[in-house]
């Protein structure tokens, strides 16, 4: 009788650094939380669509 247990492969979390579980129960691999992909995401996000700073005029004549 084979055992169904698997060992958890884990990797490394880019965002944190943490071992993260790589299996069907982490929706977020390679990250180990949603928080860590939404880090992440919005890194490159911003990397990205840079918003040049365009602060308003001050002295308006
Ligand atoms: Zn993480």
């Amino acid at each position: 009788m084979t055992s169904a247990k698997e060992t958890h492969k884990t990797v490394e979390c880019p965002t944190c650094k943490k071992q993260a579980i790589w299996g069907p129960e982490n929706p977020w691999r390679p990250f180990c939380s949603e928080r860590c992909k939404l880090i992440d995401l919005g890194e490159w996000f911003e990397e990205r669509h840079r918003i040049p700073d365009r602060s308003p005029p001050e002295d308006q004549e």
